[in-house]
């Protein structure tokens, strides 16, 4: 088989379709490859599929899908303009944490999605999908508000709390969006660099 690095989209996902890299693919109903523009900016990755997305085989599609849609929506973007993923493609069987070996063997499959992607930010909701994208153990609490890159590229990181976990504390809701609003600040930042560094400075064309 192909190497996943080599994968356009349509090769991925069809290897993702078949994967039996863990144990995962023995109780899955579905596989969730992910959804949305695959030019989006934004790149959302949540932990790994729930009861519904394992039915449907879409991420976030039950209850804590339609809360990821709200935030989407006060930030000024969609289900459609964005791209939406996990860090395993397969449902834990009662929606256990992932172990680390199907993390492991999961990870060149979002890995290709990304450089495939291209996202201009990437952020993970939760604990869990912070930490895998970012391969720390730091808590979630550290990890927010500040602005990470993944792995060895210039893509910022903006790592915020998990629907499931807003669900339980709707309190903490207005911290999602100031986090959102954050990712927007740096995404507009990281946009204008690259504009002054493509473009000629007005002295330069005067000049
Ligand atoms: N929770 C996740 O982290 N991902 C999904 O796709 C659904 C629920």
């Amino acid at each position: 088989m192909l190497q996943i690095s080599y994968m356009d989209w349509k090769e991925l996902e069809s290897a993702v379709a078949v994967c039996e890299n863990c144990g995962l693919c023995e109780t899955r109903t579905n596989t969730v490859f992910g959804t949305g523009d695959q030019k989006a900016d934004w790149l959302f990755v949540g932990e790994a599929p729930g009861y519904n997305e394992d039915k449907q085989g879409e991420p976030f599609v039950g209850r804590a899908g339609n809360k990821l849609n709200q935030w989407l929506e006060k930030v000024g973007l969609s289900r459609e303009s964005v791209y939406i993923a996990n860090t395993l493609k397969c449902r834990p069987p009662n929606n256990r944490d992932p172990l680390p070996d199907e993390a492991l063997n999961c990870r060149p499959y979002l890995r290709r999605q990304i450089e495939l992607l291209q996202p201009k930010i990437i952020i993970p909701v939760g604990r869990i999908a912070a930490q895998l994208l970012l391969r720390t153990d730091t808590p979630i609490g550290q990890l927010r508000k500040q602005c990470h890159f993944y792995e060895k590229t210039d893509i910022p990181v903006v790592v915020t709390y998990h629907p499931a976990y807003i669900l339980r504390n709707p309190a903490k809701e207005s911290e999602v969006i100031s986090d959102l609003l954050f990712a927007h600040k740096i995404l507009g930042l990281t946009e204008q660099v690259e504009q002054e560094t493509q473009e000629p400075t007005a002295d330069l064309l005067e000049w």
